[in-house]
């Protein structure tokens, strides 16, 4: 088997999966299939039987025998069908329901270096289109593929038993429909697999676009990205055109090859019933059982095209659902449910790709302490903040906290003894009270109204007309950078963490909201260890001490007064820091 096949057997296999607890309803599904199968192949021969042995033979009993069986037999057929394809419908969404759920719960695992790899709308497409392109061939597909192969498997078998001479001018049809067959196969797959390709590289330029629309108005490249687009949008409806072009090339073929069966039957049929050796009886059913072989084909080939497109998003969900989890706990984690806060960095040694952003680092910071880094952009100060909250692992050395390495701790029960204020905090579409919730569900309305007066932020609120039960977009977009950050601190203030890591807004902020939020930071760095991203001398003092990290090394480390006095690298950033706009030191 191909490599190619292997991988669509193997996603096939996958979907089975998700309903291994409905063998019942399947087994009562494939008897269902079995029977309308059945009475189709069955009243073929039960025509031929009427002509023979009713009308032939002048049988008048036998006749009305035939012709009740006929009618009862498809009167149940019709009842147990309805069943068939609601059934069959009902099956084919719980897989896409469950599908999708596993396909959300894998994200959600993985790591963060997956995310910052990959574009965010290609993830989107896997849960979005191709996991519809699976949709549309389970919810309608399955039944009309369930049903055709039987309905084809018995009319081919009630075929040969029935007449062998026939059957043999039937198989001369065979060859070149197999070839045929095979031919689209291939093409048709290389064609679905590019059309999904193109759908996602679509998705993944919407996305964009409408997340940088901001930076788009402002440069005025909204030309360039409607050309983008367009192209993009041209290669898909081209390649869709080529999937339909192959389709609509083999679907008249097998209706030709039909044809080509049907006229080499009535040949050799009409002479075979001259010599007497063929009834006509026989010759009608079997000239009606060709139609139940190449109207299942023409039906399947249909649907070839939808299965090609399924296997190739079936394929590039395999791929998602594959994506091992870098970040995990192991099996025998130690669980920590409350640590002191003791976090230490022994020779780490860490880098994104080949070469190393972080060059054996050695950090001690005592539980209750804080510590600040410091240093020019891109020296490796969120990079180490990352490995502290485990969202990365060290190439080499170890983190470690209370002695533990991360790596055998228990990480939920890590995560929720850990603070992480962003620079840029993202804040999710919801009222400002969900946002302060956020890490802690079960917070009353009180405990959540008292955070947000012990930072002050009630009085931004009461800005609004809503107060904290304000309506916040996706991602913040309605509020301002300092608002954004004193909401971000109170959801970490809510939490009560062990640790925070704070990286620090660097955006102008004004004054009074400034004030605000180093109230805010006084009470949220008391009483718990904390790695401070400082872009403000004020903030950089609150530490007990600082650390300036330079190209992934630690260049100086001390209290403020002794860097002071040393007139190193910080003495010169701390120059910047104390100008009078909120100057960054990066
Ligand atoms: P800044 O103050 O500007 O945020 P920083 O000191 O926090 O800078 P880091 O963000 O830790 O620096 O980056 C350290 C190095 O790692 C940089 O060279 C950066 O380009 C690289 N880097 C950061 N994030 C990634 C990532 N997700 N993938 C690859 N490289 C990265």
């Amino acid at each position: 088997m191909s490599p190619r096949a292997r991988k669509r057997r193997v996603g096939l296999t996958r979907l089975s999966l998700y309903v291994r607890d409905q063998r019942g309803r399947m087994a009562l599904l494939a008897l269902a299939a079995a029977f309308t199968s059945g009475v189709q192949v069955g009243g073929w021969l039960l025509v031929g039987d009427a002509i023979d042995n009713g009308i032939r033979a002048h049988d008048t009993t036998r006749l009305d025998l035939d012709v009740a069986i006929y009618v009862g037999v498809n009167a149940v057929a019709w009842i147990v069908g309805s069943f068939l394809i609601l059934g069959l419908a009902q099956l084919g969404q719980l897989i896409v329901l469950r599908l999708r759920e596993h396909l959300f719960a894998h994200l959600t695992t993985l790591s963060l270096r997956y995310f910052s790899e990959q574009r965010a709308g290609w993830i989107i497409s896997r849960i979005t289109n191709d996991v519809d392109a699976l949709s549309d061939v389970l919810s309608e597909g399955l039944s009309t593929l369930v049903g055709n192969v039987l309905t084809l498997t018995g009319a081919m078998v009630a075929l040969a038993i029935l007449d062998w001479r026939l059957a043999l001018a039937t198989l001369v049809i065979l060859p070149p429909t197999l070839v045929v067959a095979r031919w689209f196969q291939m093409r048709s797959h290389v064609a679905f697999a590019d059309v999904r390709t193109r759908i996602s590289a679509l998705t993944a330029q919407i996305a964009e676009s409408l997340a940088g629309m901001a930076v788009i108005q402002s440069y005025n490249r909204e030309g360039e990205f409607r050309k983008q687009f367009g192209e993009l949008n041209k290669a898909n409806q081209r390649s869709n055109q080529h999937a339909q072009n192959l389709s609509s090339l083999f679907f008249p073929a097998i209706e030709l090859f039909g044809v080509i069966a049907t006229v080499a039957v009535l040949a050799l049929g009409s002479r075979l019933y001259e010599d007497g050796t063929l009834t006509l009886g026989t010759l009608i059913a079997y000239i009606g059982l060709l139609s139940l072989i190449f109207q299942p084909l023409q039906e399947l080939s249909e649907l070839y095209g939808q299965v090609q497109s399924a296997a190739a998003a079936m394929e590039k969900i395999t791929r998602v659902l594959d994506e091992q989890t870098e970040i995990a706990s192991p099996a025998d984690a130690r669980r920590i449910d409350r640590v002191d806060g003791h976090v230490a960095l022994e020779h780490v040694t860490f880098a994104y790709g080949r070469d190393p952003v972080l060059h054996g680092i050695d950090l001690d910071i005592p539980a209750g302490s804080c510590v600040a880094l410091v240093g020019m952009s891109g020296g490796g100060k969120s990079t180490l903040a990352r490995l502290v909250g485990r969202f990365y692992d060290p190439r080499e050395g170890a983190v470690r906290v209370d002695g533990n390495d991360l790596r055998e701790i228990d990480l939920v029960h890590y995560r929720r003894q850990l603070g992480v204020v962003l620079q840029d905090p993202f804040l999710f579409a919801g009222s400002i009270a969900d946002n302060l919730r956020f890490a802690a569900p079960a917070a009353s309305d009180e405990l959540v109204e008292e955070t947000a007066r012990a930072i002050g932020l009630d009085r931004v609120a009461a800005r609004f007309s809503e107060g904290l039960q304000h309506a916040v977009r996706e991602g913040g977009s309605g509020l301002s950078a300092g608002e954004r950050q004193l909401i971000s601190i109170g959801r970490a203030l809510l939490a009560d963490p062990r640790i925070l890591i704070l990286d620090e807004a660097t955006s102008n902020i004004d004054r009074p909201t400034e004030v605000l939020i180093e109230k805010a930071l006084d009470r949220l760095l008391h009483g718990r260890t904390s790695i401070v991203i400082a872009h403000r001398l004020a903030t950089v003092r609150r530490a007990d001490e600082i650390v300036v990290l330079d190209r992934g090394r630690i260049v100086e480390r001390a209290s403020e007064a002794e860097l002071m006095a040393a007139h190193g690298q910080f003495a010169a950033l701390a120059r910047d820091l104390a100008a009078p706009a909120p100057a960054a030191v990066d």
